[in-house]
Order: C-alpha cells, then structure tokens, then sequence
C-alpha cells in the first residue's frame, strides 16, 4: 500500500547560511554570511594548497607516490563529503505524506548511523541518532530522517548542537513540536588522544512538546533500550 505523496506549503527554506534566518541563536553553525560565495572548485584548490602547505611542514615528503594526491583527496573530502552539510544547498528537501491511517502514536526511528566531526580538532565523532516524533498529520518517509541526520551531521560539530539542529529541523519539516532526539557517540579526540579513553561514550538529547512528559520520555527511551 502506497501513500500518495503531495507537496506542501512548508515554512520557506533558509534561504542563507543560517539554519534559522530569523538571526542566529545558540543552534546556528557559526558561518559567515560570505560562506558561500566561493564555489566549491575554487573551495576545492585553495584547501589543496594550504594542505599540501601543513604536510610539507610536517615534514613529509610530498614527492612520494602515495603521499602525492593526499592533499587534494583532502581538499575534495572536505567540501564534497564530509563537510558537504554546511551548504544549504545540500539540504536535503521535505517531502511530506499525509497520515492518511490517522496513525496517532509515536514514530520511532532508532539506530541511525551518523559520522561528524568535532569543531574543536576536526576528528571523527561517530554513533547512533535516534528519533521519534508524533504526526500533526503529516508523515515523513523514513529515508529522509537519515538524510537530515546526515546533513547535520557533516559540518563541523559539537554534539550538543548537531542534536539541537536535528530536532529543530525536524520540528520544521514535520510541523509538529512534538520530537525527541537522542545521539549517543564516540569522540575520536576523547578516544584516540587527549585522556585517551576508548570506552567513553556522549549521550544527548532533544525534547520537546509531548516528550516532555515523562511517560512519553520513558516510552521512547524504553524503546531505543530494547533489543
Ligand atoms: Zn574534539
């Protein structure tokens, strides 16, 4: 059985750099308003030299066959994959359903696999987003909260924010208030550095509307916890 999909008059997309273009607030990337106006080539070829700059002052030898296309795989890898989520335009786009079986209990979709990096050393952070929400009589297909958490999750990151920017989003697309989100990840720069602790792992979470009643709250914890 196959919903019918229709589109919608969603709130207008952030048309900037911001993901909330009524001003910044805490949840905001830091961006530049001129984050964009270079195009990724040029992105592309600037990062290559300034890369291929550190490694030589670190002394490698850049004449090296396997060294040699590092620092432009670098410079793609940054702007095409893993940081690809800082332009809007990348933003993947909402395609909403209507909850046409007045289904009127919470959605959970939990184990969601995530790769960010932490803002602070630029080293993977990587884990499990889980999220929930209750319709306002729009649905969402399930693909699509992937693609949001992945969006997010390739900028540069404080775990704290990409779980605020993910439920915030989702609070938009599905205009509802009523969402819950909860990462839990690893940081490389917790395990592989610094105090070295490979075991440590960060939960966050985002609540808001009806999972803040702690019946709901426990239901969907409950549910990420279950087997
Ligand atoms: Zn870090």
């Amino acid at each position: 059985m196959r919903q019918k999909e229709i589109s919608l008059n969603i709130q207008p997309e952030p048309d900037e750099f911001g993901d909330d273009h009524h001003g910044s607030s805490a949840a905001d990337t830091p961006l530049r308003p001129d984050a964009f106006e270079m195009d990724d080539e040029v992105k592309i070829e600037k990062i290559e030299k300034h890369f291929r700059e550190i490694m030589h002052i670190l002394g490698l030898d850049l004449n090296d066959d396997s060294l040699n296309g590092t620092p432009r795989r670098v410079a793609k890898m940054f702007v095409k994959e893993v940081f690809s989520g800082l332009n809007p335009k990348n933003r993947p786009h909402a395609r909403l359903f209507e909850n046409k079986y007045n289904y009127d209990q919470m959605l959970v979709e939990k184990d969601i696999t995530f790769y960010s990096h932490c803002e602070h050393h630029f080293v993977p952070i990587y884990g499990k987003a889980h999220v929930a929400y209750f319709s306002s009589g729009k649905v969402i297909g399930l693909s699509k909260i992937n693609r949001i958490v992945q969006y997010f999750s390739k900028r540069p990151q404080v775990q704290e924010r990409l779980t605020v920017q993910i439920g915030k989003e989702l609070e938009r697309i599905l205009q509802t208030e009523d969402v819950g989100v909860v990462l839990d990840a690893n940081h490389m720069c917790v395990a592989s550095r610094g105090v070295g602790d490979t075991n440590s792992k960060t939960g966050t979470a985002y609540f808001s509307g009806k999972f803040k009643d702690e019946n709901i709250k426990r239901e969907f914890l409950n549910y990420i916890n279950s087997k």
